[in-house]
């Protein structure tokens, strides 16, 4: 009589993922079995993950509907390792991102008229699903982006949100290289924002608080330096013939406010940088010179790939700090300082 072997079921390693369990909650890093890859998606070894001030909306619980616990992170970087039924255009080993980009539904009017950037149902990793704070994330090959070779996973992470944001938002602003383009802030954004604006061109007036900014700011491609605690920008602005674009990138209400003023004819304030307080602006003010102010959002994975690109081609890179995945915590408290110089990036 045969001897009945009963299989062991294989020892699979579980994962670790740094997650958030309620609103408000530290960071927990807890051990889940690695996920499976459904129909249409991808599963991929995070190499490293982009901490953005955005995560704040999984951190507090502030996105409407949230559900718990869930792992934040639209900063993704790494390597496809497992494929899904019915992927065609993607396969294991390729190097891939995910931004705040998470998917579309195909089915809006804005999808159906192919503005997939401002879908009505927008997926948002680390939101909608479990992001990058993880060593293994599942994500739909709509919210993918091919990586190239020259970049390595800690300097593309940042590019797939803070800047493809610049980026995207530069180059759709309007202005024409030779232009006067100022940028607010010489932060995570605005560090982008500089040397992209640079590239592109312009003439680049960066505008930071305090002078000690300024050589760095000279170095990223800005030709000129405005400290706005000693000198009232918009004035300086002006001085110099008044920008075509404001590219704001401090969450300031207050400091983008009084910037309107140091636009030029049909100038544009492309507002970037996330508050929750109005921006004060009179009539007079837009009507005079016909000025507009309009806000932007990152774009779709297609824009990340130009970014990376571009960045690639064009040598732009994120000034970093690493932390491990197990200091999430750590990591997440030296963004919200301000004081980071200037993306934090974990690593797996
Ligand atoms: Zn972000
Ligand atoms: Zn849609």
């Amino acid at each position: 009589m045969a001897t009945l072997r009963v299989a062991a079921k294989p020892e699979v390693a579980p994962m670790k993922v740094a997650q958030i369990s309620k609103p408000g909650a530290d960071f927990e890093i807890v051990e889940r079995e690695i996920p499976e890859p459904g129909a249409g998606h991808v599963r991929i070894k995070v190499q490293a993950c982009g901490v953005c001030h955005s995560d704040v909306l999984t951190k507090d619980g502030i996105w409407p509907g949230i559900q718990y616990p869930r792992v934040p992170g639209h900063e993704v970087a790494g390597i496809i390792d497992e494929v899904g039924g019915g992927v065609s255009a993607w396969e294991k080993g390729q190097r891939v991102g995910v931004g705040w980009h998470g998917s579309q539904d195909n089915t809006c009017r804005e999808c159906r008229r192919g503005d997939f950037r401002n879908c009505r149902n927008l997926k948002i990793p680390g939101i909608s699903y479990d992001g990058g704070y993880q060593q293994y994330m599942v994500a739909p090959v709509e919210a993918l982006a091919a990586i190239p070779d020259t970049l390595n996973d800690v300097e593309a992470a940042p590019l797939l949100c803070a800047g493809i944001t610049t980026y995207n938002s530069l180059r759709h602003s309007g202005a024409f290289p030779g232009d006067l383009v100022a940028v607010q802030g010489v932060g995570g954004l605005g560090h982008l924002g500089i040397q992209f604006a640079n590239k592109f061109g312009y003439k680049v007036a960066a505008i930071g608080r305090g002078s000690e900014n300024a050589a760095l700011a000279t170095k990223l491609g800005a030709s000129v330096y405005i400290d706005s605690t000693a000198t009232k920008a918009a004035e300086a602005l002006q001085k110099l013939g008044g920008a075509q674009v404001i590219l704001a990138t401090a969450p300031s209400s207050k400091a983008m406010s009084e910037l309107v003023d140091g636009l030029g004819p049909n100038g544009k304030l492309m507002v970037i940088g996330a508050t929750f307080d109005p921006i004060e602006v009179t009539p007079i003010q837009l009507i005079s010179g016909s000025r507009t102010i309009q806000g932007w959002s990152t774009g779709t994975p297609a824009d990340s790939e130009d970014t990376l690109r571009f960045a690639e081609l064009a040598g732009v890179r994120p000034m970093i700090e690493t932390y491990p995945l197990e200091k999430a915590d750590e990591a997440y408290a030296r963004m919200l300082s301000g004081k980071a110089q200037f993306r934090v990036v974990l690593t797996m």
